[in-house]
């Protein structure tokens, strides 16, 4: 059964990047004054201002963090990159816990020439290796699946699937899904595979943009909801049907919307939301 359309915006979160233009300051007061209650972080809004003071902004706005992203890029050809990334992760994972975000989001990585399966266990091994951290910070780890598109230089984990054999394989309760609408629904597999995430406790994050059959860049050309192909609300049904509680997320890389003055592109996305999610 398809689930209500939403009515109010109590579970709605931005992801930073939707709004680029916009530095973390100016995200924080926009959001907050369109009545949005979420934020997710991406780290290069906090670059300049640092975790601390960015944490202090965010917590005066009284915008709650639904995550930090993003972490990942694990599989590296020497031992050196590697152990590169973990270092890296740590530090993600030491932001999350500074700004209040419950978890990081992972692009897991790929090496150009390596092979996956490899290249997936370079990346169970090394969120492995991140889980005493993580612990002691309690914060989450979310495995994000990327489309198949992504497979060569972004992430070897392009299904539900692969990522919940990751998760079985670490078996943690620190280490879920971010299921993004934009990478996995064309899987046949998904709505089994949000069932069993449901049942196993991994359904950490639910991200929303659409699919556009016409679009002119794989990375920078998101549509808005509503916009493509993509049956969001029945994607929300089910992993609502599976127990998830959390955020809906909203993130949208989108030359095309950055260029619009972005006070108006986020009225848009706030009518959308309610329209399509
Ligand atoms: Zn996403």
């Amino acid at each position: 059964m398809t689930a209500q359309p939403l009515t109010d915006y109590s579970r709605m979160a931005v992801h930073t990047f939707t709004t680029k233009p916009w530095n973390l300051q100016q995200a924080c007061e926009n959001y907050a004054s369109a009545g949005i209650p979420g934020i997710t972080v991406w780290r290069n809004v906090i670059e300049d201002i640092g975790a601390e003071a960015a944490g202090a902004m965010i917590r005066k706005s009284g915008l709650e963090v639904a995550a930090l992203c993003r972490g990942g890029f694990f599989p590296a050809t020497d031992a050196t990159q590697r152990q590169a990334a973990i270092d890296d992760n740590k530090l993600a994972i030491d932001q999350a816990a500074a700004i209040g975000a419950p978890m990081v989001v992972l692009v897991c990585g790929a090496v150009v020439g390596m092979p996956l399966e490899e290249a997936r266990k370079q990346i169970s091994d090394g969120i492995g290796a991140c889980l005493d951290h993580a612990r002691a910070c309690n914060v989450q780890l979310a495995i994000e699946p990327l489309h198949p598109m992504y497979a060569a230089d972004r992430s070897a984990v392009n299904t539900m699937g692969q990522a919940r054999a990751i998760c079985e394989t670490l078996n943690d309760p620190l280490v879920g899904i971010a299921l993004d609408v934009y990478h996995v629904w064309w899987d046949p597999d998904l709505s089994q595979e949000i069932k069993r995430a449901g049942e196993m406790g991994t359904l950490f994050a639910f991200h929303v943009c659409d699919w556009k059959p016409d679009t002119n860049h794989l990375l920078l050309d998101r549509g808005l909801m509503g916009e493509g192909c993509i049956d969001i609300r029945a994607i929300r049904s089910e992993v609502e049907a599976a127990g998830f509680r959390g955020w809906n997320e909203v993130e949208i890389f989108s030359q095309h919307h950055w260029e619009k003055e972005q006070r108006s592109w986020l009225s848009e996305i706030k009518r959308a939301y309610l329209d399509h999610v």
